[in-house]
């Protein structure tokens, strides 16, 4: 990417999307184009065909969509099928249209088959059944790896995907109940903690394993990509590491330094029992993350204290 370039990230005002664009700023990008949400509705065919054929952005990021957690995803589940697919196949199909050099679309680990082989590998993309918890944001998902592919096959377009792991960094949600379960345990501790109370609840038998990547991380790493990734088919991006919820939760215990007791709520889904990441085809390219978790949780928890 050229200094000059113009760039669009969509989604800046979320925790990706503005990873993304304060890793630009800080590489000297200047020529930077957002838009919230009231300015431009992505899911609007043709306010996203205007700002394209206004704008007429070389690169374009996209990190916009509705996201949630698993009760969220399981609960919203026509909204995140039908907002995702009308996000994605506008900014995608007015990109081809409008020119645009390079779009890189991000995905998620939940496109994979729940009980897939781990580590994740890149080729196991629908070889299998999806979780039901969060199947309708998985297809659309899905559906936007297969355009970026389709519109490269036909029209010749450099989209590639990248599909990053469980998430949390700055700016991330802590709605009690729709956001991820780090942010989600970070507050329920940090309360509990604040109001002296002697229990947390954890959701799930927290025996499902997950892993976690610092959003900054994840700016970095796509940051790279752009620069050198022009492949079809998709990218994994992650640590390698995976820990059970239960460690998960003792370990942001341990952080806040909270010494009540986690009880488990078996009437909340586990979804997943496990969704590692391999991340062999990125390691080789040469990027490897730089945050590990425990210090990751200690920025997210400063953030989470300056914010609420
Ligand atoms: P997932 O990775 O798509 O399953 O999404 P989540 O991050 O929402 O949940 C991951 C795992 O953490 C699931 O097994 C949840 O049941 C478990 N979990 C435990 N406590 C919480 C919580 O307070 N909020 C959320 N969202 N998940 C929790």
């Amino acid at each position: 990417m050229e200094k000059n370039a113009k760039i669009y990230v969509a989604g800046h005002r979320g925790m990706v999307g503005s990873a993304i664009y304060r890793k630009l700023q800080k590489e000297g990008f200047e020529n930077l184009i957002a838009k919230t949400s009231s300015e431009l509705d992505l899911r609007d065919q043709q306010s996203v065909k205007d700002f394209f054929a206004e704008e007429k952005p070389d690169y374009v990021f996209l990190a916009a969509a509705k996201v949630g957690g698993i009760v969220a995803n399981n609960t919203y589940r026509a909204d995140f099928l039908y907002e995702n697919l009308m996000i994605q196949n506008n900014v995608i199909h007015n990109a081809y249209l409008t020119g645009v050099k390079k779009l890189m679309f991000l995905g998620s680990s939940c496109i994979y088959p729940k009980l897939a082989p781990q580590p994740l590998r890149e080729d196991y993309l629908l070889t299998g059944t999806l979780e039901h918890t969060n199947e309708p944001y998985a297809i659309a998902k899905i559906a936007g790896i297969k355009m970026c592919d389709a519109y490269r096959d036909q029209y010749g377009c450099n989209f590639v995907s990248v599909m990053p792991t469980n998430l949390y960094g700055y700016n991330d949600n802590y709605h009690p109940q729709n956001s991820h379960v780090l942010p989600a345990l970070i507050r329920k501790i940090h309360e509990a903690k604040a109001n002296n109370e002697k229990q947390v609840t954890v959701w799930g038998s927290g025996s499902p394993m997950r892993e976690f990547l610092f959003a900054d991380d994840l700016a970095d790493a796509c940051y790279f990509l752009m620069q050198r990734y022009n492949e079809p088919n998709l990218i994994n991006i992650g640590t390698g590491h995976d820990l059970t919820i239960k460690d998960l939760a003792l370990l942001i215990k341990d952080v806040l330094s909270y010494d009540g007791e986690l009880v488990f709520d078996s009437s909340k889904p586990d979804g997943t029992p496990r969704k590692l990441m391999d991340v062999s085809k990125l390691h080789d390219l040469g990027w490897k993350h730089k945050i590990e978790l425990r210090e990751g949780i200690e920025l997210a928890y400063q953030d989470f204290i300056s914010r609420y």
